[in-house]
């Protein structure tokens, strides 16, 4: 097995030098207070110093102007209370860097102490003072077995030592794929392969979060699939899943890159328009519509099909100083309007 090291310093050169730094602090915090470098632990003062938190970051703050010390007990109710998977998949991860970082260095400096070692330079200089003296075939074999046994072993260390790092690295690299993996997992749709609703929640505050930075539009779309049940009821649930997976596959490829579609819902979905006003979101919504009412659902292998799917959307165009959920509100009465005056329209929200 053999490790590309540039791939490594490459790898590290990349990552970002704030998280570094704040991995440092968090090193330092706990060494300071004493307690175990947990992944618990480490999520805690990690999520402390980069501020995600700032409730967390107010109870600690108290607990420090009180002089409350940080005893395990009272850490891990401070992790009970303000973690989830995210923050602890974070802090492995970061975790992950700061020991590769740490590797990595390990291995620069075994790269470049085989000339220099102490152990080496001993062994030469008797070689070299044994060739300033006169000649004596006997001795100097001795002196020079004595180097080379000297130097093998040297060698044989350190090519133990590399291996042994060799195998921590890849055990690295796959740690971190899992993680990356589990993520992409815990934010996807299982049936479609499209964002899940945890991923749509965390995707619109994001957007909306820019749109206010940026003072950009943003717009959102529910889609509802009309009379699903019915669909369900004559062909069946599995058919059924067969055409949510269609109807995914048609909402991704219509957004292109302009937005992210999610699945909201059992038979509903959404789509996250940033920089979009309602006049542009409402054209997409058209499209969406007009591309799979026109589809005819057939069965590839059988030749059979079952009719046409028909969807109603609600636009919602953000309002200044709106909150989240009165976006999606609207959203939503619109699509209700879209429903109630007919199905398989658009409907622009107030
Ligand atoms: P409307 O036009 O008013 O939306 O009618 P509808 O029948 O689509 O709405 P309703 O809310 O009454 O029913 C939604 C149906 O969607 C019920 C359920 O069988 C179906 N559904 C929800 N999730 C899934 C799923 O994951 N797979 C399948 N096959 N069907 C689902
Ligand atoms: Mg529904
Ligand atoms: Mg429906």
């Amino acid at each position: 097995m053999t490790t590309n090291y540039n791939d490594w310093f490459h790898v590290l050169e990349n990552t970002e030098p704030r998280s570094a730094k704040l991995a440092d602090r968090t090193f330092e915090k706990l060494a300071k207070e004493r307690m175990p470098p947990t992944p618990e632990n480490y999520a805690l003062w990690y999520t402390y110093y980069a501020g995600y938190q700032p409730d967390l970051n107010r109870v600690i703050d108290q607990m420090e102007q009180s002089g409350q010390p940080f005893t395990p007990l009272r850490c891990e109710d401070l992790v009970k209370r303000f973690f989830r998977f995210d923050a602890e998949a974070h802090a492995v991860r970061s975790a992950g860097d700061k020991t590769q970082e740490a590797i990595t260095k390990v291995l620069k400096t075994i790269n470049t102490s085989l000339s220099d070692s102490g152990r080496y330079q001993g062994a030469v200089e008797t070689l070299q003072s044994t060739l300033e003296q006169p000649l004596n075939m006997d001795r100097l074999r001795t002196v020079v077995a004595s180097v080379v046994v000297e130097v093998k072993t040297m060698v044989n260390e350190q090519e133990q030592l590399r291996q042994q790092l060799d195998m921590a690295s890849s055990e690295l690299a796959t740690l971190r794929a899992n993680l990356d993996t589990v993520r992409r997992q815990a934010e996807t749709d299982a049936l479609t392969g499209i964002a899940n609703r945890r991923a749509f929640d965390q995707t619109l505050k994001q957007a909306l979060g820019a749109a206010v930075r940026n003072r950009t539009a943003l717009s959102l779309l529910l889609i509802d699939i009309d009379h699903f049940k019915k669909f369900n009821d004559t062909y069946g649930h599995s058919l059924g899943d067969q055409v949510l997976k269609v109807v995914a596959r048609l909402l991704t490829h219509c957004v292109e890159d302009k937005g992210t579609p999610a699945r909201y819902g059992g038979e509903e979905f959404a789509i996250i328009l940033p920089r979009l006003d309602a006049t542009e979101a409402r054209k997409i919504a058209e499209t969406i519509r007009v591309t799979i009412s026109s589809k005819q659902i057939a069965n590839r292998e059988g030749g059979q099909t079952y009719g046409t799917i028909t969807l109603s959307v609600g636009v919602a165009q953000y309002m200044a100083n709106e909150s989240i959920g009165s976006l999606i509100d609207r959203a939503d009465e619109a699509l209700y309007k879209a429903k109630s005056g007919g199905r398989n329209r658009v409907q622009l929200a107030e």
